[in-house]
């Protein structure tokens, strides 16, 4: 479920904002300052999307915008404008938002707006040289070789390591041991093909919730392994 900030003083505008964005399926998190949205930004980390005032009591839209984007640069950021605010929606875009929306708006438009940034993030993500390998709940970070579910990181091995990623970029698809082995150990690999039954042993124990369950890697009898659901 992706998950939205809503950063806006006015309670009646932030209610009409919550309540379609949750009809639309979204997550949403509420702040009314500044200071509350800067706090919510440091301790989640899953943010998909900050609609953001420009006029706030305190620290102002601008600011919050300005301290996010220092070190959030994947947060997709609309800025919530009046009419007779034209010049600051040029300020917005220039301080790193990614779109800005003049009040008042259809939630339709809202939705738009939001999907619209999702699908470019989306994209980027994709493009970018994949980076970052997802599956549900998992994520593999290639750069900093650290593996997530949900947030919680997991420990992996190197080998362990390779394992999940092979099995991320082959989402549901049986992989034969001796294909594992390749990819895994190397074609040169001479040793006892067990080893890959062994490993995934361990590597189900650490993303499986019961060890002996197959939620997310499924054992081909007689063949090999499957991460996922069925292509
Ligand atoms: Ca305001």
């Amino acid at each position: 479920m992706k998950r939205v900030l809503i950063v806006e003083d006015e309670e009646d505008i932030r209610d009409f904002i919550v309540i379609n964005l949750k009809r639309a399926g979204f997550e949403v998190l509420e702040a009314e300052s500044g200071e509350e949205a800067l706090a919510i930004i440091q301790n989640e980390k899953n943010l998909d999307i900050m609609l953001l005032d420009i006029m706030l009591p305190g620290i102002d839209g601008y600011k919050v915008l300005k301290k996010t984007r220092e070190n959030n640069s994947s947060i997709g950021i609309i800025m919530l404008t009046a009419k007779s605010q034209e010049i600051d929606k040029v300020t917005g875009l220039s301080y790193g938002a990614d779109d800005y929306i003049v009040k008042p708006f259809s939630p339709m438009e809202l939705i738009a707006r939001i999907d619209a940034i999702l699908r470019r993030i989306n994209n980027e993500n994709n493009i970018e040289n994949k980076k970052i390998l997802t599956s549900g709940i998992f994520k593999l970070d290639l750069e900093t070789r650290r593996f997530f579910k949900e947030d919680k990181e997991i420990e992996l091995t190197q080998t362990e390591f390779l394992l999940i990623e092979l099995f991320l970029k082959n989402e549901g698809k049986v992989l034969s041991r001796n294909e594992i082995i390749d990819s895994v150990w190397g074609s040169d690999y001479f040793g006892d093909i067990k080893v890959v039954d062994v490993n995934m042993r361990r590597v189900r124990q650490k993303v499986e919730n019961d060890s002996s369950s197959s939620e997310y890697i499924n054992t081909v009898r007689g063949f090999g392994y499957k991460w996922g659901k069925d292509k």
